[in-house]
């Protein structure tokens, strides 16, 4: 292949001479140590690469290689558990190497190439097979098996299997294609820029269910489907990653992390291993990937590495598996585009973001998806993302906010004052808001009960007039308020101090299945009817808001899962017998 010549270094961006032939994405090697780029402008002649590594001492003159293929990242056994920077070098095996930097011109393998995995066939000599079928699979870690699938565009015949322990560059099943002979090992490459095909994607009709009672009943998000939470500083935005990616019904987890600063990123590097899988007691890295960046690292592999976890999470979709996303802080990765379209001096648009990062921001989130994946067995799986964003003030008028929020269908508004008042999570029902909810009525309807939504309904409306009422009391006080409008306070302090109100530490409110919310939400609005009916009867408010039924409907969310069908059942009996001996007592003392 043809060098070419670097003739200016301007930060990450070194821009070369004499390629002639090199393609858009194509990767290069720049300088004497062999510094990995991407292609990303060619004009007149001139190549503009991005470098992902500290460019320092590169300099006109400097050697550019160019390697034929593009960005892409190894994808095979050994994935679950690693930590990668943004273009896939593995940081705890450089770590262990070559000290806690990175070492410019490393080249570490993605994946390890020495250890040993047991290939267990699942096709024999003779089958036919089509791209997407699974070949066999290896037991990864104690939770996730690996499926070895046949490439995207490749079909034929089984003509030998190599089964027992390989190593993944090691040949497990030989094909005969119509081109020939094909040999597959458990590595393959893809190209990060471009998603991997499905066979079809299905419409976002079942929850991610998340054991969190404001996001399943209020926001809930779809299997496949996209979300955006802002992130003021201390408004609990780690403890919301934390508890997705332990409770939600994915089982897998692709974290991407973007550091604001340095120690930020090492905080997830700290915290995350030592998660524990609360369904199977052991680490949560045994189902999970981490991508991190901190800011010491090249703003261009930032800006990859997005892509390099989405189609990690690709992969293993393709498997069969629900894996969920999450980003954080996509600010920061917005962030790295400007740099580098500054560098490119290209037309700005607003806040100096490039003008294309809108369609770049959607065509990160346009990957995930429930689907049918490729293959005779029509799996279904799903990709679902969660991008976190930090504007600049928490202004959500920033251009990389409400470029999220044209694309991504659920926002979950984590709000700082609500944080101060030690609400848990801190999730404004008033700012935030799901466009899946009435697509997953039906599957709440029929999986847990017809009442579910409207039960959701009537309590949205009462938090509503809430704040309305709240409006009303700062202007003239609390006397002004009759005692209906009373008690729809009370009914929304209720829904808010014993439903929204979850706290993350505590063994069992930390996640609530459906049943259950709805459980809980149908007694606090059992109770809120039952006032309504007796304060219409003349009963007097103030011997409603004293029960001491309500004791008991305030602990209700510590109620264990084995036991909540019979509990609940009792408590709506306690709530009936409470008023009822309230209108004995009204009519007594009337007669
Ligand atoms: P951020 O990452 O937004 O700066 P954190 O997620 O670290 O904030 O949350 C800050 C603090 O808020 C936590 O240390 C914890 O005490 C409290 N907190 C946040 N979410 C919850 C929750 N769901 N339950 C209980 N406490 C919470």
């Amino acid at each position: 292949m043809k060098k070419g010549r670097i003739i200016k270094v301007a930060g990450p961006l070194v821009v070369a001479k004499g390629l002639e032939g090199v393609k858009m994405y194509e990767v290069v090697l720049a300088g004497e140590q062999g510094l990995l780029g991407e292609v990303i402008q060619i004009k007149s002649g001139m190549v503009f690469i991005q470098v992902y590594e500290e460019t320092e001492g590169v300099g006109p003159g400097d050697p550019v290689v160019p390697t034929g293929a593009p960005l892409s990242v190894e994808l095979g056994p050994g994935l679950i558990g690693a930590i990668f920077d943004g273009v896939q070098r593995p940081l705890s095996v450089i770590n262990l190497r070559h000290g806690p930097f990175i070492v410019r011109g490393v080249k570490e393998k993605a994946l390890p190439r020495d250890k040993e995995w047991e290939f267990e066939p699942l096709v024999k000599e003779g089958d036919e097979v089509v791209e997407g079928d699974v070949l066999g699979t290896v037991k990864e870690t104690e939770i996730i098996v690996h499926k070895i699938l046949v490439p995207p565009g490749v079909s034929g015949k089984v003509e030998k299997v190599f089964s027992g322990k390989k190593k993944i560059e090691d040949t497990v099943i030989v094909l005969k294609t119509e081109d020939g002979k094909k040999e597959i090992s458990m590595l393959t490459k893809w190209s990060v820029r471009i998603p991997r095909p499905v066979k079809k994607k299905l419409p976002p009709d079942i929850p991610l269910v998340t054991g969190q009672r404001v996001i399943d009943t209020f926001f809930p998000i779809a299997k496949g489907g996209t979300a955006c939470i802002p992130g003021p500083f201390g408004s609990g935005k780690t403890v919301t990653q934390h508890q997705l990616s332990k409770w939600a019904d994915a089982e897998i987890v692709v974290y991407v992390g973007c550091g604001e600063r340095g120690n930020e990123m090492t905080e997830v590097l700290i915290e995350f291993p030592e998660l524990r899988d609360p369904r199977t007691g052991r680490p949560l890295m045994e189902r999970t990937i981490l991508i991190a960046n901190t800011s010491n690292m090249p703003v261009a592999a930032r800006e990859a590495s997005v892509f390099t976890g989405i189609t990690l999470a690709e992969y293993f979709r393709d498997m069969g598996y629900n894996v969920a996303l999450m980003a954080d802080s996509t600010s920061r990765w917005a962030e790295a585009m400007r740099e580098i379209s500054g560098r490119l001096e290209e037309m700005p648009g607003e806040e100096g973001y490039p003008a294309y990062l809108a369609s770049r921001i959607a065509q990160f989130y346009e990957r995930a998806g429930r689907v049918v994946n490729l293959g005779k067995d029509d799996r279904i799986s799903s990709l679902s993302v969660i991008g976190a964003v930090s504007p600049p003030g928490g202004d959500l008028s920033d251009p990389v906010v409400q470029s999220t929020l044209r694309v991504v269908k659920v926002f979950w508004g984590l709000d700082d004052t609500l944080a101060s008042r030690r609400h848990f999570p801190a999730i404004n029902w008033l700012t935030s808001y799901s466009l899946y909810t009435k697509d997953l009525d039906p599957h709440y309807e029929e999986k847990v009960d017809k009442e579910f939504p409207p039960l959701r309904e009537k309590a949205m409306e009462l938090l509503e007039r809430e704040a309305e009422l709240e409006e009303i009391v700062r202007l003239v006080g609390i006397d002004a308020l009759s005692a209906k409008d009373r008690l729809v306070l009370e009914g929304a302090k209720s829904i808010r101090e014993d439903f929204l109100h979850q706290n993350a530490y505590h063994e069992v409110d930390t996640y609530s299945s459906l049943k259950k919310q709805y459980l809980m939400l149908k007694l606090i609005l059992f109770f809120y009817d039952k006032s309504v009916e007796a304060l219409q009867k003349g009963v007097e408010l103030d011997s409603i808001i004293e029960l001491p039924v309500r004791v008991d409907i305030a602990r209700a969310k510590y109620i264990p899962e084995e036991e909540m069908d019979e509990r609940f059942d009792k408590l709506i009996e306690k709530v009936e017998e409470s008023f009822r001996s309230l209108t004995e007592e009204k009519e007594v003392v009337n007669g």
